[in-house]
């Protein structure tokens, strides 16, 4: 898979769920723009809520299930490093 760059990287996005920081893993909306992705950090989801309370039976979930959807939208799942989030997979 290419490396495609977040653009901006979100600094600290908060599950849309339960409040709290996403400070391991979670899915991000985003934006593509050929070349990067623009993140939606209002409707990230933390990996716990993505499988239990979004996919809810032990599922991922899909992108209209966490924002509106456009045709150029996708949803990333992503991993917490010391420089930013690392893009773990894209659907
Ligand atoms: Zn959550």
């Amino acid at each position: 898979m290419p490396d495609v760059p977040l653009d901006p990287v979100p600094a600290s996005p908060t599950c849309a769920v339960c409040g709290e920081a996403i400070d391991d893993a979670g899915y991000l909306p985003a934006t593509d723009l050929d070349g990067s992705y623009r993140p939606h950090s209002d409707d990230a989801v933390c990996g716990a809520c993505g499988f239990t309370e979004v996919g809810m039976s032990g599922c991922a979930p899909e992108l209209d299930e966490v924002a509106e959807s456009t045709p150029d939208d996708v949803l990333l799942y992503v991993e917490r490093t010391s420089e930013g989030f690392d893009t773990v997979s894209v659907k």
